[in-house]
This record gives structure tokens, C-alpha cells and sequence, in this order.
């Protein structure tokens, strides 16, 4: 309608409210690698909306498979009934997973895959008599979302002290790894500190008994929390010390997840294999909320099986699998697949790399992080206002014509796998010129 809507109504994520409503930016519709704005302007989609439309926005194929699904299968639940394409999207989430880890879970939000992949953990451990394993380990700077499992094994301060009475108990933190004195300008992993990170990981195991941990959860690659790269060594120095303790690892890939890297999953990319793997975002290139956990094999078995007779895993969402999930994600792995998108992200990250490195020498950067098509460049921050610079660019880009995403004082980048050539130059151009702007 033409009547402008009243903003005052709706509670938006995190510190919106305050910051929307100070420069209010509304997306009327969206096609390929470009919003609308309701002014009419384009935006070239520098964030694939929120680390999610990897495929371009706006695809026939999906929007066919959703009306398809609309007009014959409104809604069927997965509990003791279920539809025929639930079966197939989670025999095609399997194929792209690592070796072993095929059995699929399906949810509707990164958040719900991690406290699923986390409630999984603590099922596979009593099920197979080893109830007393119930200690779980983040990472600081970890994001997995805003579930109570999520902010718990979660490494971001505000979101731990605001509900800080209420968080699980039994949890650790290991230090996160950013390192601007020994892995300034990295391309690709960091060289320094893989090993010394990991080795973090005995340490809190030599503080508790080895026996009573869970899992150890992190996200290969941080991205909402500033794009922290892994340090080479540092993933297979995880998992060698959590399968010599019998601990599960989990990767959370609600970000790496379908292509981010130019692979299907940062855990083929980097060559190291978790117990389970959270994913959300890509899996159905937005299209409609939907997510899940990749679980190894053993891991459903041990749960399944010890049920019999009893209740098997009590957790399960009126919306797992539902159908119009279920028709998106088939039809966007089909797109990944007949496009070639996730080798075509691994073709462009070399210009993609050049383009975010150029950067070297902008005002207040000091320092660019790329790996795949993510790029992070980090600002010096405004003494005593934290953010604020990024905030500043943000809002210069946008006024610009491209959406870029700031976090703290990164700007990250992550645009849709489909980008050219030209738009990755029109990207950087434009923050470089912004950069020059901003005091
Ligand atoms: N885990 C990771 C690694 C994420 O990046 C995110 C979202 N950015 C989440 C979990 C939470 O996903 P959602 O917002 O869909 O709940």
C-alpha cells in the first residue's frame, strides 16, 4: 500500500530499534544481486542479506517450487506422519555433508539447530551410559545464536551478562583466535598460533575430569562476531584432542554452511571431520526459515536405538521439515548444483581476496581478513565509542548503493555466490571511497 507503515509497533533484533529508527532503510523487493529500497533506489546486496542468499536473491526456480508447494501440501507434521520430500531434502543435506554425518535433523533457525546439536550431545552421551558427561565448551567471540543453549556456549558478553542468572551451568570458553600481533592482513588461514590456541582445550579439560565433558562447539570460521579465521592447524588440533577424550565436536556452520567458502561445508574446505554440524541460512537461500544438524551416523544410532521401548529424543518443532522448508531447500540445492555456485564462490575468492586486500592503506583499517567469499575489515575504533566508525560507513555505503553488514568495528562482507566480477570491484570501490569520507 502507499500509506507508509507505523514503525513504532514492531520490537526489531538486538540495538535496531535505536539504530533503524535513526536512519530508517525499508527493501521494497529484491532480484539477483540487488535490493529495492522503497525509494526506488538499487542496492547491490554486499551481505547476501544476512550471511543467507547465496544463490542471488529472488530465484524463479524456488519461487515456483514455493507456489508449487503452496497451492498442494500446505503443512504436514513430522510427529508419526510426514511428506515424501522431507525424506529427500534430508538424502540431499546428506550427500554434501562429510563422510558419516547422515542423519538429518531439521529445524527452522540457526538458533534451533544449536541447541538441538547441543541437546543431541548430551542424548548421545547418557544413552550410551555416560549420563555424567554434561560440560560444554565454547569459544569466546563464538555466536550460535540466541537460544538459552546458544547464549551459553556463545562467547559475546552482553548477550552472557543480560541473562547471566539463568545461563547453563558447566560451561567454558576457549579463547577466541584473533591475533592482530601475529596474523595482521591474513589471506586465508592465519600462519601463527593454531596449535597454541587448541592446546587451550587441554587446559580446561585438566581442570574438570576429561569424563564429564560433552562437546566442544565452535564455528570454523567466526563470522558475526568480526570474521575470525582459523589458524592453520588449529580445527584438526580440536578434533584430535576431543576424540582422544571421547568429547563430540561441533561445527557450527549456519554461516560456512552451503558454499560460503567454495565448498559445501567449511569442514570439507579445511579437511576436518566434527560429530555433528549445525546449518541453517544457505541450506534454503533464505527462501523461507529453515535449518538443521548433520549428525555422524553412530551418534543416531546410539540415541534411536537405546530408546526403544522409551522416549527416544523428547525434542522436535510443530515446523521440522515443514513442507514449504522442505520444497525451498530441494530446489536451492538443485540451483547450487546446476549452477556450480560453490565452485564458482572458490573461482572468484582469488578477485575477491585482491579487491578486499587493496584496501591495505585505507583510512582506519587496520586489518582485512578474507577466506572464500567472507571478507572482514577491521577499523580502528572511535576512542571511548566502539562501533561507531562502522555504524558510520554502514550508513555512507548504503546512501551509496551497497549493503554491507558492520559488526563491532569490522565491516564484513559475505555477497551472494553469484556476484561478477564488476560487483566485487563496485564493492570495495564504494567502501574505499566511504573510508575516505569518514572521520
Ligand atoms: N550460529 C551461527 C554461526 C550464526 O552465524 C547464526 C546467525 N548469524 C546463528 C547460529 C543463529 O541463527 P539464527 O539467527 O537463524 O537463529
Amino acid at each position: 500500500s502507499s500509506v507508509a507503515p507505523d514503525l513504532s509497533h514492531l520490537w526489531m533484533p538486538f540495538t535496531a530499534n535505536r539504530q533503524f529508527k535513526a536512519h530508517p532503510r525499508l527493501l521494497a523487493s529484491a532480484k539477483g544481486m540487488y535490493y529495492t529500497d522503497t525509494d526506488g533506489r538499487r542496492i547491490l546486496d554486499g551481505t547476501a542479506g544476512l550471511w543467507c542468499v547465496n544463490a542471488g536473491h529472488g530465484r524463479e526456480s524456488i519461487v515456483a517450487a514455493l507456489h508449487r508447494q503452496a497451492e498442494t501440501l500446505d503443512y504436514a507434521s513430522s510427529f508419526n506422519i510426514g511428506h515424501e520430500d522431507s525424506f529427500r531434502a534430508a538424502t540431499e543435506i546428506a550427500a554434501l555433508m562429510p563422510e558419516g554425518l547422515d542423519r538429518i535433523f531439521l529445524t527452522n533457525s540457526g538458533s534451533e539447530s544449536v541447541d538441538t546439536a547441543l541437546k543431541m550431545a548430551l542424548a548421545y552421551h547418557r544413552a550410551r551410559g555416560e549420563g555424567q558427561r554434561t560440560r560444554l565448551i565454547g569459544r569466546e567471540r563464538g555466536y550460535h545464536g540466541v537460544g538459552f543453549g546458544g547464549i551459553s556456549v556463545g562467547g559475546i558478553s552482553p548477550n552472557r551478562k543480560a541473562f547471566s542468572g539463568v545461563l547453563l551451568p558447566g560451561v567454558d570458553h576457549l579463547p577466541h583466535t584473533h591475533d592482530l600481533a601475529h596474523n595482521a592482513f591474513s589471506r586465508g588461514q592465519p600462519a601463527w598460533g593454531g596449535e597454541h590456541f587448541a592446546d587451550a582445550l587441554e587446559s580446561i579439560i585438566a581442570l574438570h575430569d576429561a569424563s564429564t565433558i560433552a562437546a566442544v562447539i565452535v564455528e570454523p570460521l567466526a563470522g558475526s562476531t568480526g570474521v575470525l579465521l582459523p589458524p592453520k592447524g588449529y580445527l584438526e588440533r580440536l578434533r584430535a584432542i576431543t576424540e582422544k577424550h571421547g568429547i563430540l565436536l561441533i561445527f557450527d556452520e549456519v554461516i560456512t554452511g552451503f558454499g560460503r567458502l567454495g565448498a559445501a561445508t567449511a569442514s570439507e574446505f579445511f579437511g576436518v571431520t566434527p560429530d555433528l554440524i549445525t546449518f541453517a541460512k544457505g541450506v534454503c537461500n533464505a527462501a523461507v526459515p529453515a535449518g538443521g544438524v548433520a549428525v555422524r551416523r553412530g551418534i543416531y544410532e546410539a540415541v534411536v536405538d537405546a530408546a526403544e521401548g522409551g522416549i527416544e529424543f523428547f525434542h522436535g518443532y510443530t515446523f521440522s521439515a515443514h513442507p514449504m522448508a522442505t520444497a525451498a531447500i530441494l530446489s536451492t540445492l538443485e540451483l547450487y548444483r546446476d549452477e556450480g555456485l560453490f565452485e564458482r564462490a572458490r573461482s572468484l575468492s582469488g578477485a575477491f581476496g585482491d579487491a578486499a586486500h587493496a584496501l591495505k592503506g585505507a583510512p582506519h583499517v587496520i586489518d582485512i581478513r578474507t577466506l572464500g567469499l567472507v571478507a572482514g575489515i577491521e577499523l580502528e575504533p572511535r576512542p571511548g565509542r566502539p562501533g561507531a566508525r562502522a555504524a558510520e560507513v554502514f550508513n555512507r555505503c548504503f546512501d551509496q548503493g551497497v549493503l554491507v553488514r558492520y559488526t563491532g568495528d569490522t565491516i564484513a562482507l559475505s555477497p551472494p555466490l553469484i556476484i561478477e566480477e564488476a560487483q566485487i570491484a563496485q564493492l570495495f570501490e564504494t567502501i574505499s571511497a566511504v573510508l575516505h569520507t569518514v572521520d
